[in-house]
């Protein structure tokens, strides 16, 4: 079985002892093919991602500045993402949305730095990468003033209700679906699931965030994505091969990889 895990963040705050050891696990967890995110004001985190991209030839970029540091973004920030994007191993750019759970930047800061990625996703004909906590209504307010790219990108780790995942998937958007659909209490997000047509389908680890079960609370790893396939495979009452073929094939096609 081969899967591709679509949202990791291989960088190192979260891996401080390196990536070699993670990436030996997921290959033997058979986990063929990961995105990793470079997300940030920074942009020595967009760079790391491309370099980890570029040192192996199974793990692509996304790059672009997270909303929880829209209030640190400068025109700077925007002149080096947009140099940055021209690079090879860059499939998306993201992620980018609007977080109002955490609200670490002030709302217009945020709503501004996602409206201008909107825009240059769309100039560069990248997909995009949505981040969208607690501001759903905004969110697609953004996207429907547009421009779109068609298909417009991936929702990352989608946990809303299926009425919240119909307006995306209305738009054009493949959802990404995290470990969060194995805990007990995701009732909504799982009946979301049941609901997503396959061929819309992604599968992620948000590492080093939000382990599945049975590691919840530990940090989290590529490897760990096929526990997220299998309870799918439940839901969905397919087989987890099923699951994994579709998700690689979609990733694929969403982030226009060709092998
Ligand atoms: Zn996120
Ligand atoms: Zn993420």
């Amino acid at each position: 079985m081969k899967l591709f895990d679509s949202h990791a963040h291989l960088d190192q705050e979260g891996f401080p002892e390196g990536i070699d050891d993670v990436l030996q696990r997921a290959h033997s967890a058979g986990v063929q093919w990961i995105t990793t995110i470079g997300s940030s004001h920074d942009t020595r985190v967009m760079r790391h991602a491309i370099d980890v991209a570029q040192a192996h030839d199974f793990i692509w970029a996304a790059i672009g500045v997270h909303p929880h540091e829209a209030k640190d973004a400068t025109s700077d920030t925007f002149g080096e993402l947009k140099a940055l994007l021209g690079s090879q191993r860059v499939v998306a750019l993201g992620e980018c949305g609007l977080d109002f759970h955490y609200m670490s930047s002030p709302r217009d800061d945020q709503v501004a730095v996602f409206q201008a990625q909107v825009r240059l996703a769309f100039d560069t004909g990248l997909p995009l990468v949505l981040h969208c906590r607690d501001a759903h209504q905004d969110c697609l307010d953004v996207l429907r003033q547009g421009p779109l790219n068609d298909p417009p990108g991936i929702v990352h780790c989608f946990s809303g209700t299926k009425e919240q995942m119909q307006d995306y998937l209305e738009m054009g958007f493949y959802i990404s679906i995290p470990g969060i659909v194995t805990f007990k209490n995701a009732a909504p997000l799982q009946e979301a699931v049941r609901v997503l047509p396959m061929d819309r389908m992604l599968i992620e680890t948000d590492s080093p965030y939000l382990s599945p079960v049975p590691f919840r609370g530990k940090r989290n790893e590529p490897a760990r994505v096929v526990y997220t396939a299998q309870a799918i495979a439940g839901i969905k009452g397919c087989n987890i091969q099923d699951v994994a073929d579709v998700t690689v094939e979609n990733t694929k096609r969403i982030y226009r990889i060709q092998e």
